[in-house]
């Protein structure tokens, strides 16, 4: 067998780092290396890779995906590319978008060019059904148009059609894939289930936006990986794939099942100012990657929620400091 070499941006975060650790675990895909390259964000962190750290197939590189020579020295040594490498919380793209064009769209358009100039063989992007935009009912199929709302979105939608322009005019071999929200492990703190989390588990309140009516459909990240490591080894170049197929609900109902694990209720939740342009549902079709590639996904959401329940419970020291320094720097 051969050995194929894979880049992957953005893998000291939570769903790269998830991959990372699944792809060089035990059960995980033979006959591969991999180089994480990431910036180390707020968002990034070392011990996400801790247990590969001595993987004598696991290399880590510091740095930027807007570096152009850097990412043209590293990236020929490679044969694929998985990019996850974003900044990634709406929030912060509604105080401030500089960060999410910058890193989303120019870090994207800088692999890719790398990528082609070294003939990469495939490179899959990492995308999210939010490009898509609010639906009241039905799902979106990979032939909607996007429709973005919110910085971060759109940043994400322009690099989706960024690396798409680069399979049509140059022919490389880009694959898309556009998930949904993902919980599970080591998941920043300021994304709504950690955050909840362990603000429930430290006593304090925690914040719901609006009427709390907004829909997200949730799926584990093992779902997540899963489904982008068929893409990677099976799907075709130039495709979108969504990915998804978790357990819709609002965020009313999300809140009543983490107040229920964590042992509290309605006392703890305050009622905040809706977040602006807050798209009400977002739902994603995943015929095409079921039919395609037989993708399904398999954790059943209440029990892999109550794992994730735990994980953070069991994992304080891994938290209490990034929610420090969220706290200082607020
Ligand atoms: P995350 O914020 O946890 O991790 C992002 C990682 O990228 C961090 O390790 C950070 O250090 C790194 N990074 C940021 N800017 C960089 C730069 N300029 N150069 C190199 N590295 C940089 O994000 P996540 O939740 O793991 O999301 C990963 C990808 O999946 C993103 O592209 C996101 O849009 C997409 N996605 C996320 C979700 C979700 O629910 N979290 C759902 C669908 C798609």
């Amino acid at each position: 067998m051969t050995t194929k070499a894979i880049l992957v941006t953005g893998g000291a975060g939570f769903i790269g780092s998830h991959y990372v650790r699944t792809l060089l675990g035990p059960h995980g895909a033979k006959g591969v290396t991999i180089t994480v390259l990431d910036k180390l964000t707020y968002a990034g962190s070392l011990t996400n890779l801790t247990e590969v750290s001595d993987s004598d197939r696991f290399t880590f590189v510091w740095g930027d995906i807007c570096d152009a020579s850097l990412v043209d020295e590293l990236i020929a040594g490679h044969d694929q590319v998985v990019h996850f490498a974003a900044e990634s919380h709406v929030d912060r793209s509604i105080l401030g978008a500089a960060d999410f064009v910058r890193t989303n769209v120019t870090g994207t358009q800088t692999l890719l060019d790398a990528a082609l100039r070294h003939g990469i063989e495939t490179f899959v992007h990492i995308s999210t059904d939010e490009v898509y935009g609010s639906i009241d009912v039905g799902s979106w199929p990979e032939t909607s148009s996007v429709s973005p709302n919110s910085p971060y979105s759109a940043a994400k939608a322009s690099s989706d059609l960024i690396a798409l322009s680069y399979h049509r005019t140059h022919g490389l071999d880009v694959r898309v894939t556009r998930c949904s929200n993902n919980y599970g492990p080591h998941q920043f703190p300021e994304k709504v289930i950690p955050l909840f989390v362990t603000s429930l588990l430290d006593g304090r309140k925690v914040p719901l936006y609006g009427d709390g009516a907004n829909v997200r459909d949730w799926l584990h990240v093992d779902d997540h990986v899963h489904g982008i490591e068929l893409v990677r080894a099976g799907g075709r170049a130039g495709e979108v794939y969504n990915i998804g197929g978790g357990t819709e609900l609002s965020n009313k109902e999300l809140t009543q099942l983490l107040l229920d694990a964590c042992g509290a209720d309605w006392d703890s939740v305050r009622h905040i100012a809706d977040r602006k342009g807050h798209d009400r549902r977002y739902s994603v079709d995943c015929t095409k990657i079921r039919r395609e590639l037989g993708y399904r996904p398999t954790r059943e959401f209440e029990a892999a929620l109550a794992e994730t329940v735990a994980w953070y419970r069991g994992n304080r020291t891994w938290w209490e400091p990034l929610k420090h320094r969220l706290q200082t720097a607020a």
